[in-house]
């Protein structure tokens, strides 16, 4: 990465740096939120939460395209009452990512696709959401970039968090961290990370070029290779890699026109 950096600093100063400074001091903003409870939750107070219902995201059409709605705390907590949830669900929310102002964003499964009245519920909710939950394979199609990217991250850590429920080594049940950054084993200490698909920098990395660059390096058949003219080094995420598709949606709709940032 820092091989690509320097080279793309060369060509893009500006670029370069307003994307490496904002990067940085969003990392360290998120890092914190993953390490300190209550910086967390005090995170939540301001910041933003994106609604799932059996992993599915909840989408609504605006004009030509589909968005997936941000509800505040206060919303949120007025929602899981109309639908009969406890408040404390929020707990099972997991941190996503922040804006650059540091508005943290969180995902929430309002159900899991086990309970048996789910779809019924679900119904419901989307009456009272004027949206629908929308399984993700269909949704990146409707969705720009950064969204997608988004909503695919979410998907995967709430995921991760209802197979990882019990200890794998005691059988105890785990608890989650308020960022969703880890599960405890409160019996045998064990600590687990979440292993999620999609890696972000992969993205991150393919905004360093152009969109001429990005089509020529899809086009390759062996991403790790040189470009032609040989002096810019550009790596692709593998072909199965869900950053590479998202890559690759980004260049073929011209509409969608950034990356994560
Ligand atoms: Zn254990």
């Amino acid at each position: 990465m820092s091989l690509y950096c320097g080279i793309a600093c060369r060509r893009k100063p500006f670029w370069c740096y307003r994307l490496l400074s904002t990067y940085v001091t969003k990392t360290r903003y998120l890092f914190e939120l993953k390490e300190d409870n209550d910086a967390c939750k005090k995170a939540q107070q301001t910041g933003a939460f994106y609604l799932f219902h059996g992993l599915a995201p909840l989408l609504q059409k605006s004009e030509h395209q589909y968005l997936p709605p941000k509800y505040n705390l206060a919303e949120l907590e007025r929602l899981l009452g109309k639908f009969g949830q406890d408040a404390q669900r929020i707990e099972d929310s997991v941190l996503i990512g922040c804006s650059e102002n540091h508005e943290a964003w969180f995902a929430l499964n309002l159900n899991s696709s086990s309970s048996t009245n789910a779809s019924l519920q679900k119904l419901e909710m989307e009456r009272e959401l004027q949206g629908s939950f929308t399984e993700l394979r269909k949704a990146l199609f409707w969705l720009n970039v950064k969204d997608a990217s988004l909503l695919s991250t979410a998907q995967a850590l709430l995921r991760w968090h209802e197979a990882h429920q019990f200890c794998s080594r005691c059988g105890q049940p785990t608890k989650k961290n308020v960022a969703g950054s880890k599960r405890v084993c409160p019996a045998s200490k064990s600590i687990y990370y979440p292993q999620i698909q999609v890696n972000l920098r992969e993205l991150e990395a393919a905004d360093w070029f152009s969109h001429d660059e990005v089509v020529t390096a899809l086009r390759r058949n062996d991403p790790y290779t040189q470009q032609q003219n040989g002096t810019v080094p550009f790596w692709l995420p593998p072909k199965l890699a869900i950053a590479h598709h998202l890559i690759k949606e980004w260049v073929e709709k011209p509409t969608c026109s950034t990356l994560p940032a």
